[in-house]
């Protein structure tokens, strides 16, 4: 990994929600093609985390640096982080995030959803736009369904049409928060294999999951996160297989 570029830095993420500390210095580097796995026991920082790197939620401090954009965080005169609007746009043009309820918007077809982004915050072209969607449609396979409203789909195949959605933008980095998580079983392998394939072709993911059996497989490097803090870090033999903290032990022991 030392001879890659790193495709995204995270140093120092600290976020609370009123007296509630839930990251206290969370720090992660992936190089441009690896793919992370974030695990975790339910409570642990994780969704905050991503949601704190691209800005959903607006860290305490920390720096975050993606596709050659740093965003470190300013402070006001109270000593409150704030953070540059048109900073925060450019660096979210970066990230591409796919969330556990695919939230896709309902009153618009999936070829609607996907071009939305590219032409409105990008200003692609519309049929331009259109053309690349239908390929993107194509490739986690729902090309077909492309005039058809989110409600009218199953749950991998919205799932699908979200990764799709966010494929659009070209990200750097792709954020997945337990992306099958809401699905039924049947449902999962659909949703894994397009990931899987977004994985062989060399592109840089986040994925929170609590897919033991992916990440395994998939995933360069495992992150296991406990009460807001990175607990142990490696390679998935090594994190999944043998960890050497007893925490993440017993969350596997869990998870099993
Ligand atoms: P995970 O994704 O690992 O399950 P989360 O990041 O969702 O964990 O949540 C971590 C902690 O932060 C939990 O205690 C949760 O209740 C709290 N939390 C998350 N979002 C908010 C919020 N917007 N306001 C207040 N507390 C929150
Ligand atoms: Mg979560």
């Amino acid at each position: 990994m030392s001879d890659r570029q790193p495709a995204l830095v995270v140093e120092q993420m600290y976020k609370s929600f009123g007296m509630l500390e839930v990251l206290k210095g969370v720090s992660m580097t992936a190089a441009q093609g690896d793919v992370i796995a974030l695990i975790g026991a339910s409570g642990s920082g994780k969704s905050t985390f991503l949601r704190c790197i691209n800005l959903l939620e607006i860290p305490n401090s920390g720096r975050v640096w993606v596709g050659g954009e740093l965003l470190d965080v300013q402070r006001d005169r109270r000593g409150r982080p704030v953070y540059d609007r048109s900073q925060v746009d450019r660096l979210r043009t970066h990230l591409g995030m796919v969330f556990q309820q695919f939230n896709l918007w309902t009153h618009m077809t999936v070829l609607q959803n996907v071009i939305e982004a590219p032409v409105h915050v990008l200003g692609v072209p519309k049929a331009q736009a259109q053309a690349r969607a239908m390929e993107l449609l194509a490739k986690v396979g729902i090309a077909e369904r492309a005039d058809y409203y989110p409600t009218h789909l199953s749950g991998g195949q919205q799932q699908r049409a979200a990764i799709a959605r966010a494929l659009a933008m070209e990200p750097d980095v792709l954020l997945f928060d337990e992306p099958t998580s809401a699905l039924d079983p049947e449902l999962v392998g659909e949703v894994l294999r397009v990931m899987r394939q977004l994985a062989e072709e060399g592109r840089t993911m986040v994925i929170v999951t609590h897919e033991m059996g992916f990440a395994r497989e998939v995933a360069d490097r495992v992150i296991f996160l406990h009460e807001g803090r990175v607990e142990e870090e490696g390679p998935p033999a090594q994190v999944l297989g043998d960890p050497a903290s007893d925490r993440c032990r017993q969350f596997l022991a869990s998870h099993l």
